[in-house]
């Protein structure tokens, strides 16, 4: 996967279709109201803390038609969905579903960071979004803690097949 901060922008990457693609969908209606005032990236709480990560940039390049570049961005799965851009940006463009829009279809693409997709396995495997280690379970016995409840990783399965998502998170590298 590449980043999304790269300099040069050739015309054969730009998609026009692309920010007519997000418009339609959930969320990503207002796209095309982003007049790129920068409020979004400096409330983002995760961009104070990254060197790449800037919603506004995503914004711009979704409108400019880089899907490719968007798509295949380890980035765009650095958002936290807090909605804070969402709720002060003022031209109303919901940011934090506009990036849940572009990682649904990178989702689509096959483009799941490895660690989203180790989640997604245990979670299918066991009901946790990881293992809960041995000595864990063995500690909260000697702490007179009742047992973890068991997931329900049939049920899960189930919800994610009937919502075509499971192909997806089935996939592999
Ligand atoms: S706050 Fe809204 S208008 Fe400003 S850059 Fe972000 S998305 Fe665009
Ligand atoms: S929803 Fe995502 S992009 Fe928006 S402020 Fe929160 S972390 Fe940043």
């Amino acid at each position: 996967m590449t980043e999304t901060v790269q300099k040069t922008i050739r015309s054969s990457e730009i998609d026009p279709k692309f920010k007519y693609e997000i418009s339609k969908m959930h969320g990503g209606e207002k796209l095309m109201r982003c007049y790129q005032c920068g409020t979004c990236t400096s409330d983002c709480p995760i961009a104070r803390f990254s060197d790449t990560y800037r919603p506004r940039q995503i914004i711009r390049m979704t409108q400019l038609g880089l899907k490719n570049r968007v798509l295949n961005s380890d980035t765009l799965w650095l958002c936290a969905s807090c909605f804070t851009c969402t709720d002060r940006c003022p031209q109303d463009v919901e940011v934090a579903s506009v990036i849940r829009v572009l990682r649904n279809l990178a989702a689509e693409q096959g483009h799941i960071p490895q660690v989203f997709k180790e989640q997604c396995a245990s979670i299918l495997e066991s009901g946790y979004a990881y293992k809960i280690p041995e000595l864990r379970l063995k500690k909260r016995e000697t702490l007179g803690l009742p047992p973890l409840p068991k997931g329900n990783p049939g049920s899960i399965r189930k919800t994610l097949r009937e919502a075509h998502l499971l192909k997806h998170l089935e996939t592999k590298e």
